[in-house]
């Protein structure tokens, strides 16, 4: 039987959201107002309050003062655990709302917002929400006069910066395991991105969350995000977002009380594709790859590393498959690829992509938006040909639907040119020899490599990166370790 799509259309006229600022269980209505755009048309969304420094303020403090008194972190484990499974319910009871709500703020088709970014939300509260009570202490075995006990304790208070290309995935990553050990948080969303973290936050509160664990506050990076990460009462940041602004949140954090900081940046990632590999499979992934979410995320294969002796027949099959991936209004349930999340981030992509082409990069397909007359913001899949390892477009992530086409020799070569950008995030490599997938797999300095296949995962792997990508994974069981301090209690037995 065939699921009929929902009518996107109708439910983005009817659906309602929060707008203001949540702080200590209540809704206030901030410092200044603020105007959603969508990408999809340029029409205004939605009014949303938009928090300064004095607002932050108060959002610490009530998060502060949740976790100082226990209403949440001095509950038991399997307490916790029943609130994050009501929440994790809930959120698939208002899939629908939370997609619509997806596609209109930053303009993915409001289909695969459903099938990605809800479904993680819910997965990720429910497999935090159901692990925590499953996680033990240590106690190991010492001199015989004395009791060693290695306990992990909620770090205290959790501030969350995230970015709008998968905006309640990311914030759920966050939220998820920082709540499960115990702490209470301070979330400042995109500027982009606001209404659905708001939704999701009051989706908390039904399913039992005690006031002031979750405060959310949006804002501008440079007002409430800097606020959040110099506070001095804020214990961890935890940052989803550019290497540039990564920078300024170390940087921050390291200026005010010294909180720990971890940061998921940028990347440019590569998709090596040697002769033996299974090319059409490779290929089509490989289209998928750079095309998905319109490009912008940061594991995007935005590179094709293909072997000198099929790069023809490689490129001659990804372009084919890239060419299908054309972008249609996100609330269409078939549009292939969906809008680009503003025209901010349109012009970036555009600029780099003509830098490129100044450069000597010779232009395959695309490379100007589309759909212009829509007074929305769209890309269409773009390749560019002829460019070297330090080119550019080689270089720089676009975060657009842009890929980048090198070759390679030999396996050493595939490996230096794989690792030579600042990134460290994730690659895909394609071969059927095992051998040559492990030897390449593990000279990749990445924090993910996939072998033939891309962005594949599931909650019990982590995510993160190296190098200039940062440092501190989402998800798995290692994502509960930076919400956590190690607390060593030595008891002498008389
Ligand atoms: P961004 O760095 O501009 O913004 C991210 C967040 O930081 C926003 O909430 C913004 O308001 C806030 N911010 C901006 N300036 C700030 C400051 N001075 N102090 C504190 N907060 C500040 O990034 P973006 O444009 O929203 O997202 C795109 C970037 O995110 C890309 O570089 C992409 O690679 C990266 N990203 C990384 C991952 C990952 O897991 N590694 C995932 C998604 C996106």
């Amino acid at each position: 039987m065939t699921a009929i799509a929902p009518d996107w259309r109708a439910l983005a006229g009817t659906v309602r959201y929060p707008t203001d600022l949540l702080i200590d269980g209540s809704w206030s209505r901030g410092a200044a107002r603020h105007e959603v755009i969508s990408p999809i048309d340029g029409q205004v969304v939605a009014d949303v309050a938009f928090a300064d420094a004095v607002d932050v303020d108060r959002a610490v403090a009530a998060a502060r003062a949740s976790f100082e008194d226990g209403r949440w972190s001095g509950l038991a484990p399997a307490e916790r655990k029943e609130v994050l499974v009501r929440w994790a319910h809930l959120v698939n009871e208002h899939a629908e709302q939370l997609a619509v709500l997806t596609a209109l703020e930053m303009g993915k088709p409001a289909r695969e917002a459903k099938a990605i970014d809800v479904r993680a939300c819910h997965r990720t509260l429910r497999w935090f929400g159901e692990a925590i009570d499953k996680v033990l202490d240590e106690m190991p075995s010492v001199d015989p006069s004395a009791w060693a006990m290695i306990e992990r304790e909620p770090a205290g208070v959790v501030g969350a910066i995230t970015p709008w290309n998968f905006p309640l995935t990311l914030e759920t990553w966050k939220i998820a395991p920082a709540l499960a050990v115990g702490c209470s948080m301070v979330l400042k969303p995109a500027e982009l991105s606001p209404l659905t973290a708001l939704y999701v936050a009051e989706l908390g509160l039904q399913a039992g969350l005690p006031e002031g664990v979750l405060n959310v506050v949006n804002g501008t990076g440079a007002e409430a995000g800097a606020a959040l990460a110099g506070h001095p009462d804020v214990d961890v940041i935890t940052f989803t977002g550019s290497t540039a602004t990564g920078r300024a949140i170390m940087t921050a954090a390291a200026q005010s009380n010294l909180k720990r900081t971890y940061l998921e940046l940028g990347g440019k990632g590569a998709n090596i594709v040697f002769p033996d590999a299974d090319l059409e499979k490779a290929a089509a992934t490989i289209a998928w790859a750079v095309t998905y979410n319109a490009g912008q995320m940061c594991t995007a294969g935005s590179r094709l590393l293909v072997h000198q002796s099929v790069k023809d027949e490689v490129l001659d099959r990804v372009l084919a498959k890239m060419a299908q991936m054309q972008p249609a209004h996100p609330l269409d349930d078939a549009a292939p690829i969906g809008a680009i999340a503003s025209q901010r981030q349109l012009q970036n992509i555009h600029s780099i992509v003509s830098e490129g082409l100044a450069e000597g990069g010779r232009l395959l397909m695309g490379g100007a938006p589309v759909m212009t007359e829509t007074g929305g913001c769209y890309y269409p899949p773009t390749a560019v040909d002829d460019l070297q390892p330090d080119s550019l477009l080689a270089q720089k992530e676009v975060f657009g639907p842009v890929l980048s086409v090198l070759t390679f020799a030999s396996d050493d070569d595939a490996i230096r040119i794989g690792n030579a950008t600042p990134y460290g995030l994730a690659s895909g490599v394609w071969t059927n020899d095992l051998s040559r997938a492990r030897r390449v797999s593990k000279g990749l300095r990445m924090g993910t490599v996939w072998v033939n296949c891309y962005e594949e995962g599931d909650l019990t792997v982590p995510f993160g990166g190296v190098k200039q990508s940062g440092f501190g994974s989402d998800k798995s069981l290692h994502a509960m370790d930076k919400f956590t301090s190690l607390k060593t209690t030595w008891i002498e037995l008389s």
